[in-house]
């Protein structure tokens, strides 16, 4: 039953399963993540633009375990996409979170309409990590487009690319080019906020393996290679997201889950978003 780690970069693996924290209120940050390592998390997914790193840096600190047992996550806000600006914010982060290097710090969104070109910020990123900052760098939101363009200015490829993915949208080509060149895909959304928990084929499964819908597309998720932090502040849901190493679904029931797409975003569209707050 213990979580199963996918190395990122070298020397730095992240446990597949971790707890998403958006939308927490920043005042409840800290005791919803006290929940969730209580229960057994040791990933924790924040971001700037979410206002509640203090309450993760709070929940870190307070904690009986080591630091190096855990894997902490942020992103870079939209408004710092500049690289002086972006190297200012990532240590703000750092010191909001405690202290120590992120495990992770991602770009949020590419804004590619925007006038700061993601490949300036991407570069800044590269130095973020060379600083000490974060010890594996890499993108959110990214299609197969920016990817290359960041690739190839730079080399350097991205750890990971933290996409919507759900059965209702599986983001397959932009999980294959990940797949195809080392990037690991982190799915966000990944129950689509619900949307998916009540879908008549995935009830199907869950009953027969005895299951919640949640679970079954969280396995599912677990299955193809995602890396998966769903949010709850309900305790009783937190742990039965963390329940997923007790069982396993048929090829047939990946098959079937993968089946359900038809291309409906939760969130913003990645190529058009310029939200700057
Ligand atoms: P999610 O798919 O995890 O759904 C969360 C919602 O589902 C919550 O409102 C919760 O009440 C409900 N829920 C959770 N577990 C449940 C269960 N077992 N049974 C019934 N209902 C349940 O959606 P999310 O919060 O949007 O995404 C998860 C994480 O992904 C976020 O917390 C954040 O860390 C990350 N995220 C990243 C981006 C990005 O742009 N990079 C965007 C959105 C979310």
């Amino acid at each position: 039953n213990s979580i199963p780690e996918i190395q990122i970069a070298e020397g730095v693996s992240i446990p597949q399963l971790g707890f998403g924290v958006y939308q927490i209120p920043p005042a409840d940050t800290q005791a919803a993540v006290e929940a969730a390592l209580e229960v057994g998390y040791r990933h924790i997914d924040t971001a700037q633009m979410y206002g509640n790193e203090q309450g993760v840096g709070d929940a870190v600190a307070a904690s009986d375990l080591a630091r190096g047992d855990m894997f902490v996550t942020s992103k870079l806000n939209n408004g710092f996409h500049r690289r002086g600006d972006a190297l200012r914010e990532a240590e703000s982060s750092v010191k909001r979170l405690g202290g120590e290097p992120m495990d992770l710090f991602l770009i949020h969104w590419p804004l590619p309409t925007t006038d700061v070109d993601y490949v300036e910020t991407w570069k800044a990123m590269v130095e973020i990590r060379e600083q000490g900052l974060a010890r594996a760098i890499g993108v959110s939101n990214f299609q197969v487009p920016h990817l290359e363009r960041i690739i190839d200015a730079t080399g350097e490829k991205p750890a990971v690319n933290q996409i919507e993915v759900h059965p209702y949208l599986t983001n397959e080509a932009v999980r294959a080019f990940g797949s195809a060149n080392g990037i690991t895909t982190e799915a966000w959304s990944p129950i689509a906020q619900g949307a998916v928990l009540n879908d008549p084929v995935i009830t199907a499964i869950a009953e027969r393996v005895g299951k919640s819908t949640a679970q079954v597309t969280l396995r599912w998720h677990i299955q193809l290679g995602n890396v998966v932090f769903p949010k709850s502040v309900t305790r009783a849901r937190v742990e039965e997201n963390f329940q997923l190493f007790d069982f396993e679904l048929t090829d047939e029931d990946v098959a079937a889950l993968s089946s359900l797409n038809k291309g409906l975003r939760t969130g913003p569209d990645p190529d058009t978003f310029d939200y700057i707050p």
